[in-house]
């Protein structure tokens, strides 16, 4: 047993041992990642529902590990959230995508994943700014993704953060839209230019009464509120036939194209203009 400096004395688990010190190497692996940029942005298209068109990609990061191959964001954005080092993570994401996309065909624009500890950042307008002024990329070119988990925090701070982030020409995204507590408080008082509806509700598509229903209804709601609405996880023929006729704008999902590589991307963004 050790002390805990308070008197008291914890028993030795050596199961809670092996999994702080698997954490612990996680971190320290992540650290050198972001420090040797050990990272890639995958991109996938979302098109308008109406004319098939490519509007814009979403930037997804992967971790190209040198003995683990291409590691899924789920497994370390989180870590990266909880130490602090989604800010440099999320500052190469910035630069890169405004980079990469400062070169394709100016009617695509990117969008980018922002997690709520990035948000907190005071400096996130400047920080935006500074990347669009280094690529080039026009600001209404840029979209940034947000969850509920952002809008949690100081809502006074938050108002003024996307404010700011709007006045610079920036558009701001609601992702995962549905999955939250208080989404419908949150459209009245925030100004978001577009609705994500999350993939939960595409699922069961378009058999199922009730996820069609909901679906409409977001539909519906966003467009009266004057948000364009994208729906993601398409991945059928069917799903993709539901979404476009019920009014969406946008449609994102395996059904159109996974996240590709950029050159894979850019050949896709060739073959479908071709077309
Ligand atoms: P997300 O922002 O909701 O991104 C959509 C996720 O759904 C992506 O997973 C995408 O590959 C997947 N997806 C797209 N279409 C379909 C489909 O038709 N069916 C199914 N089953 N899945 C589909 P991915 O790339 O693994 O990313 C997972 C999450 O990690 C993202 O969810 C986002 O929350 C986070 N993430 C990814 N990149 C970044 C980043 O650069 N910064 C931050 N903060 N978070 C990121
Ligand atoms: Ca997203
Ligand atoms: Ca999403
Ligand atoms: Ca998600």
């Amino acid at each position: 047993a050790k002390a805990d400096g308070k008197g008291t004395f914890r028993r030795f688990d050596p199961a809670l041992d092996a999994r702080v010190r698997a954490r612990r190497n996680l971190e320290a692996d992540l650290r050198r990642a972001i420090a040797v940029q050990e990272f890639e942005l995958h991109y996938q298209p979302l098109v308008d529902a109406r004319t098939g068109r490519i509007t814009a990609a979403e930037a997804l990061v992967r971790w190209r590990h040198p003995e683990r191959g291409l590691v899924s964001p789920a497994d370390f954005i989180p870590l990266a959230e909880e130490t602090g080092l989604i800010g440099p993570l999320g500052q190469w994401v910035l630069r890169t995508a405004c980079t990469q996309a400062a070169r394709w065909p100016a009617h695509i624009r990117v969008a980018v994943n922002l997690s709520p500890a990035q948000f907190r950042d005071l400096r996130l307008a400047d920080t935006v700014k500074a990347a669009l002024t280094t690529s080039g990329l026009a600001a209404d070119r840029l979209e940034l993704e947000i969850t509920e988990g952002v809008l949690l925090a100081d809502e006074e701070r938050t108002l003024a953060t996307l404010t700011r982030l709007r006045a610079a020409g920036v558009s701001i995204s609601m992702d995962d839209f549905g999955t939250g507590y208080s989404s419908l408080s949150y459209l009245r008082r925030f100004p978001f230019d577009k609705i994500k509806v999350d993939q939960s509700f595409v699922r069961q598509l378009p058999g199922d009464a009730e996820s069609a229903a909901i679906v409409r209804a977001i539909i519906t709601m966003g467009t009266c509120l004057g948000m364009a609405i994208t729906v993601e996880g398409v991945e059928t023929a069917e799903q993709f036939a539901f979404t476009t006729a019920e009014g969406c704008d946008q449609v994102q999902g395996y059904h159109v194209s996974r996240p590709l590589p950029l050159a894979e991307f850019l050949s896709f963004v060739d073959a479908r203009e071709a077309a």
